[in-house]
């Protein structure tokens, strides 16, 4: 047996309907708030990254799949989507054909990180951004909305954390605020914070290693050295999200770890997850779509680690999706009959199983009632000779007997009561 790559894994059957329980629920809220889907490639040349996500982070530095494919173009397998929605945002000039491009895109993301539980080298996001509005209300919405959507799949548990990094005109003043706070103890910091310090000193913040916070903590906070257009910018932010109510803290360690951020950065973090808890982190980018070979247009947008979503989900809701229908046959010409009926069945929309293997009678309903489904069509000689078939609800054990032709309806009124099947989903929760 070749076993799956490191850091990789199969989602299996049961676990994929909790992923399209999320997924759909995460697809009807963005419908509410106006986004429209986009799928953008998984591979995308090297360059894309290196310049939109940056060189001085650890995704560029270190945990990126790059190859050289067969005609020695360099190409990476996407580590994150912000760039590529940057770059199918401009390629296509959606900044002229759509009225607010409002976008999303879900899809599979790859980080040569170590794995743990809930860090994975494949792993899977939904990712949402707005083009082209600089105005605070759009941040408002965007934590509004990442709120609404977490909590709706994991209430009471989270925790929203807000800051602002400044922008291209007080950001130098802050990053040279850090520089010489840290003065001569840059030399006990670790190795990566040294080389961040060159680099990008904000990402000093986002360092973990145990020794190195005391120094840390005594640095000066990027909402000190805001001008005042990113001062007033926060503020009505701020302003906006307690009027929507929705509780948050301001942590000034929030830089995230990506280069291109401006002013309002954002994540949500879920309590109980370990130290994997953030669920959602995202931010304001008004200078990436300019970087990236476009129009000088804002942006702000974040991404959702739905494994994260779907492994939180998963202690608290179990899902299914059984057949509405199990057919039984005993004898020959039952089965063949059988066969015509399960086709009529799933054409008029019932999804229907069987026991491909004609058992036993006894075998037939221990596997009928192992499948779940609610209803259970049995078919023998006598209901053959009669042209009628008999129709059992699983959960009363009550059956009756309907002829053939009166059969589709019957279902069609009685299964919906019997099913419990939300009809949004299509999915039973338990
Ligand atoms: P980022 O793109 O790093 O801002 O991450 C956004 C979200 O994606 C995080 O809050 C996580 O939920 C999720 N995420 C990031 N990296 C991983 C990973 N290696 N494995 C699983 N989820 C991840």
């Amino acid at each position: 047996m070749i076993p799956v790559v490191k850091g990789t894994r199969d989602i299996l059957p049961d676990e994929a309907l909790r992923w399209q329980y999320v997924e759909s629920a995460l697809r009807r809220l963005l419908e509410l708030y106006g986004y429209k889907e986009v799928r953008t490639p998984l591979i995308e040349r090297e360059q894309l990254f290196a310049k939109g996500t940056g060189e001085s982070t650890d995704i560029v530095q270190k945990e990126m799949y790059n190859f050289t494919d067969k005609s020695g173009e360099r190409v990476t397998l996407r580590p994150e989507a912000t760039p590529s929605m940057v770059r199918a945002f401009v390629e296509h000039n959606l900044g002229q054909v759509m009225l607010v491009p409002k976008l999303y895109s879900f899809g599979p993301m790859f980080r040569y990180e170590r794995p743990q539980k809930g860090r994975y080298r494949q792993f899977h996001q939904l990712d949402v951004e707005v083009f082209g509005v600089s105005d605070p209300a759009i941040d408002a919405e965007i934590l509004e909305m990442a709120w609404t959507l977490v909590c709706e799949l994991v209430p009471s548990r989270a925790e929203l954390v807000v800051n602002s990094v400044g922008c291209k005109s007080c950001r130098p003043m802050f990053s040279s605020a850090l520089l010489e706070s840290l003065g001569d103890r840059v030399s006990e910091l670790c190795g990566d914070c040294q080389r961040r310090s060159k680099i990008n000193p904000l990402r000093i913040f986002d360092c973990k290693v145990p020794r190195d916070q005391p120094i840390i903590d005594a640095l000066p906070h990027s909402i000190d050295y805001l001008c005042k257009d990113c001062r007033v910018h926060f503020d009505a932010v701020l302003s906006q999200i307690s009027d929507y109510d929705i509780p948050h803290r301001l942590s000034h360690r929030l830089v995230r770890g990506l280069d291109y951020y401006t002013r309002t950065t954002f994540e949500v973090l879920i309590e109980g997850m370990g130290a994997q808890n953030a669920v959602l982190g995202g931010g304001r980018y008004d200078g990436l779509v300019r970087h990236l070979g476009g129009p000088d247009c804002p942006g702000i947008g974040f991404a959702v680690g739905l494994e994260r979503l779907v492994n939180t989900l998963a202690e608290r809701v179990a899902i299914s999706n059984p057949p509405a229908v199990f057919l039984v046959a005993i004898g020959d010409d039952a089965r063949l009959v059988m066969l015509t009926l399960i086709r009529e069945l799933r054409q008029a929309g019932f999804s229907t199983q069987m026991d491909y293997d004609a058992r036993s009678l006894k075998t037939q309903m221990k596997r009928a009632d192992r499948s779940g489904a609610p209803c259970v069509l049995i078919l023998g000689s006598d209901e053959l000779a009669r042209n009628e078939i008999t129709v059992r609800e699983m959960r009363t054990g009550n059956q009756r007997s309907i002829s053939k032709t009166a059969l589709l309806e019957y279902l069609g009124e009685a299964l919906p009561e019997w099913t419990g099947k939300s009809e949004s989903n299509g999915l039973v929760q338990e």
